[in-house]
């Protein structure tokens, strides 16, 4: 896709002031895969050379321009510590409807700061307790919940000129038992549902995320398993219906049973029933 629109192409680094126009450009597999009439510069994060990850002994850090691939590649070294969290990353990154092709070049910050509902980053940086590091361009930081980063389809907290640097996970939310549910009209489609669980056996805290059905990412928090009429209950308070998307990936009634039932599957693993 050409961005007739787009003037200028300057480093992320450069000192020049934001102004209405620009935008960040990361992998680019959203930014020029539809017109982008707006847009006039794009400052390039390809730059940044910020290194993907970076493992400490209390958390996990991904950078924003860590790629899907580069992410996955952790995920399949079996020397790298938290298998659990490990797997569900690796569903997440195979949530993607997209190929290897893609994964390659997109971005963890970029599915986060696109915001669509059927974001799987989105999806792993909730369940895993993530938190966003955002950076003004006076170079300000704030950290933000993943939970509230994304506050609807395609919005975001982000303020103009503001840039994702990274998420953070904790060990304590790496350590958790984890599941992944999934659902989408085609094998390789877009999700239309998707409901990570984790548990944690020492305080008996489990949780149900869900994402890809609803406009923004919902959480259950429960401080002891739930039964499966609790979660039902809890689920249906959350899913309201001006939360339920409503779009070719799945009709809102379906999407709203759909989630039910993986919701159920996720509480069901993580159990060992
Ligand atoms: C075939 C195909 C299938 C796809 N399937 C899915 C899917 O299943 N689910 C899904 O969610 N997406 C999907 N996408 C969309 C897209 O590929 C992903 O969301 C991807 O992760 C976007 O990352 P990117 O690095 O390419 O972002 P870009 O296209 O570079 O940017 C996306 C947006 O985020 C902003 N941005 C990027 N990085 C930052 C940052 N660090 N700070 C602030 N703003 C930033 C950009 O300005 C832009 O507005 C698909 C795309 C294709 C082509």
């Amino acid at each position: 896709m050409d961005l007739t629109s787009v003037r200028e192409l300057v480093d992320a680094r450069c000192a020049l002031p934001w102004q209405p126009g620009d935008a960040w450009l990361a992998g680019g597999t959203a930014l020029f895969a539809e017109p982008q009439p707006g847009v006039t510069r794009l400052r390039d994060l390809a730059v940044m050379e910020w290194p993907p990850w970076e493992i400490q002994d209390d958390h996990l850090v991904i950078a924003a321009t860590c790629t899907v691939a580069q992410l996955l590649a952790l995920t399949q070294d079996p020397d790298a510590p938290w298998p659990r969290a490990r797997a569900l990353i690796t569903a997440c990154c195979r949530a993607f409807s997209s190929s290897f092709k893609v994964w390659n070049t997109a971005t963890v910050g970029g599915n986060l700061c696109l915001a669509l509902p059927a974001g799987p980053m989105i999806s792993m940086a909730v369940a895993l307790d993530g938190m966003c590091r955002l950076l003004a361009p006076d170079q300000r930081e704030r950290l933000v919940p993943a939970a509230d980063f994304v506050t609807g389809a395609g919005r975001t907290l982000l303020l103009p000129g503001e840039v994702l640097r990274s998420v953070t996970l904790p060990a304590a939310a790496l350590a958790r038992h984890t599941t992944v549910h999934r659902m989408s009209l085609r094998p390789h489609g877009r999700s239309a549902a998707l409901v990570t669980g984790t548990y944690a056996p020492d305080t008996g805290r489990l949780e149900v995320v869900v994402t890809a059905a609803t406009r923004r990412p919902l959480t259950a928090h429960f401080v002891r398993p739930p039964s499966p009429p609790v979660l039902r209950a809890r689920l249906r308070e959350l899913l309201e219906p001006g939360l339920i998307v409503d779009d070719v990936h799945g009709h809102p009634a379906w999407r709203r049973q759909v989630t039910q039932q993986l919701a159920e599957a996720a509480r069901h693993d993580l159990m060992g029933e």
